[in-house]
This record gives structure tokens, C-alpha cells and sequence, in this order.
């Protein structure tokens, strides 16, 4: 049996491992600060595991929504089960993640978001 293997060695600035959802955006943004971004990926980029399936809803918290509302529907919602500081963050942080990706989305002339309120109950 040979026991040779051949390395082969890339050189990049940062190193993303899966390429899902969250290993595309992240990968994204570092391209915001370096020239080099690798994606280490077991399954296709974009196209594997959970991100293969998603279905295409997002909660998104406008910065004119009511941030308590929303806090009291997805709390109870979820039974009081929540980790309530990381729901805080969630409606914090995920309007301006929202608005980064329909800026990029914007440049191929796509739009990715569209506010629908149908599915709220309270808010
Ligand atoms: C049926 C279904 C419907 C959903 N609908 C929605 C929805 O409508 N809206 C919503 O916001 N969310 C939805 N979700 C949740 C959403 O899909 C996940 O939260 C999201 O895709 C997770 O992305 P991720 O990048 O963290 O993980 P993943 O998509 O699981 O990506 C993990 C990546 O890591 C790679 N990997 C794994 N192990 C290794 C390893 N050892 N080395 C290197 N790479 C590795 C995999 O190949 C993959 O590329 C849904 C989930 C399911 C199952």
C-alpha cells in the first residue's frame, strides 16, 4: 500500500468551515475586510443540510415594530422556553443582517424581503 499522501497547502486570511447558511454569510462579510476567504465544507455550499431546506421565512423586527410585542409573542409562543437574551439579540441584530443581504441582493436586481404580516398574531 503506498503510504505517500499529497497535502496540498492554500493559502487564505480567514478559514470558514460548512458552507450552510450561516458559513455563506459570514463568509461574505469577511470578504468585507480580506482579500482571502476559504469555505471548508463537508456538504455543498449552500446546499446542504439544514440550509437545503429551508423554507424561506425569516422574522424579521423592524426598528418601528414593537420590540416588546414581539418579544411576548415569540416568548410565549415558545412556551417560555426561549433563551430570553438570545431572543433580544435576535430582534436586535437581524434587521441590519436583513438589510446587508437586500443590499447585496439589490446589486443583481433580486429583492430578498418583503414585510408581510399575515402569520403575527399580536404584533
Ligand atoms: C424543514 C426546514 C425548514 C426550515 N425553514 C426555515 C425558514 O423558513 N426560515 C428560517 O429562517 N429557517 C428555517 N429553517 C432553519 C434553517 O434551515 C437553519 O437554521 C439554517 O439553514 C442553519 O444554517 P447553518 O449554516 O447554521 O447550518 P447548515 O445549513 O446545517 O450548514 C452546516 C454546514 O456545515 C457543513 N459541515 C458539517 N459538518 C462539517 C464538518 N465536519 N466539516 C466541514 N463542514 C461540515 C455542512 O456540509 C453544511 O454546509 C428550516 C429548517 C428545516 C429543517
Amino acid at each position: 500500500m503506498d503510504k505517500t499522501r499529497q497535502v496540498n497547502q492554500i493559502n487564505t486570511d480567514i478559514v470558514v468551515v460548512g458552507g450552510g447558511a450561516a458559513g455563506c454569510f459570514a463568509a461574505l462579510r469577511a470578504r468585507d475586510i480580506c482579500d482571502e476567504v476559504l469555505i471548508v465544507s463537508k456538504g455543498m455550499v449552500g446546499l446542504s443540510t439544514s440550509s437545503a431546506t429551508l423554507g424561506g421565512g425569516a422574522n424579521v423586527c423592524f426598528p418601528d415594530d414593537d420590540h416588546d410585542l414581539w418579544m411576548q409573542e415569540i416568548v410565549e409562543r415558545g412556551e417560555y422556553l426561549n433563551d430570553q437574551e438570545w431572543v433580544k439579540l435576535q430582534l436586535e441584530e437581524v434587521y441590519p443582517l436583513a438589510m446587508k443581504l437586500d443590499q447585496w441582493a439589490t446589486e443583481y436586481q433580486l429583492k430578498i424581503f418583503e414585510k408581510d404580516n399575515s402569520n403575527m398574531e399580536t404584533r
